[in-house]
């Protein structure tokens, strides 16, 4: 079987600036998330930054990526629109998306939904609990009945996204407010998955259960469809019938 190729961009922003940050992810989110999915059978591991080329994200890139996911947070306004349109693109043409945490303010993700894809959030160090309401789903294999983080970033409700086609995860906070974790759109002949956790200042991305969930979804995420159906981008006038029409009486 041919491996997933999984892209994973981070815009490698705060581990730079911030020394708490520095000290929790040396090398970067993204490297703590590679390191972990390099030892999964059948994934084949890319990392791409804002500071490359293209972000890291050029066509060939995105051609030969079946999953991407996507970190990003202060620098959402200098990704290049040229790159979000490339990566739509592959998203309708069948590419997964996993977009984490703050990423739901992200270009590609507010595109992809077409709300603000706005929350509410606190920074207090709570207790977060991820419940699984989907326990049949793909992505919440071998977890449950709640994931555990002793310490997170809140993130509440209203969060402004289009109803999901899948809610996997509701979390509740130690504060009192509750949030709709993890949910799935299909775009096109892509999905896409929101996942809440992620903050950069927490060893969120060491935590074996959301390492699991990352990895579940990756394997998740690639078009699965039928290949014989294509994507219609235009919209053609079918001048030939399939099957000779009966005159007209
Ligand atoms: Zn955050």
């Amino acid at each position: 079987m041919n491996p997933i190729n999984l892209t994973i961009f981070n815009e490698f922003v705060h581990e730079r600036k911030n020394e708490a940050v520095q000290k929790v992810y040396p090398n970067g989110m993204h490297e703590a998330i590679a390191a972990h999915m390099r030892l999964q059978p059948g994934i084949s591991v890319r990392c791409a930054t804002l500071d490359m080329p293209e972000h890291g994200l050029n066509e060939d890139v995105l051609a030969a990526t079946d999953v991407l996911i996507w970190w990003g947070h202060m620098a959402h306004d200098t990704v290049a629109d040229a790159v979000v349109e490339k990566v739509h693109a592959r998203v309708l043409d069948g590419m997964g998306l996993i977009v984490l945490h703050s990423g739901h303010m992200s270009k590609i993700f507010r595109k992809l939904m077409g709300t603000s894809c706005s929350l509410c959030w606190r920074e207090a160090g709570e207790r977060e609990r991820l419940w699984i309401v989907n326990p049949s789903h793909p992505v919440s294999q071998g977890l449950g009945p709640f994931i555990e983080l002793p310490h997170a970033e809140m993130y509440g409700e209203f969060f402004d996204i289009p109803d999901p086609d899948e809610l996997l995860f509701i979390s509740w906070f130690e504060g009192g407010d509750v949030f709709r974790s993890g949910a799935t759109w299909h775009r096109g002949k892509g999905k896409v998955l929101y996942f809440r956790p992620g903050h950069e200042t927490y060893p969120i991305f060491y935590n074996p259960d959301i390492l699991q969930v990352l990895v579940n979804a990756v394997r998740w995420a690639p078009f699965s469809g039928s290949p014989n159906v294509t994507t219609i981008t235009a919209c053609p006038q079918i001048t030939e019938p399939l099957e000779p029409l009966r005159p007209a009486t």
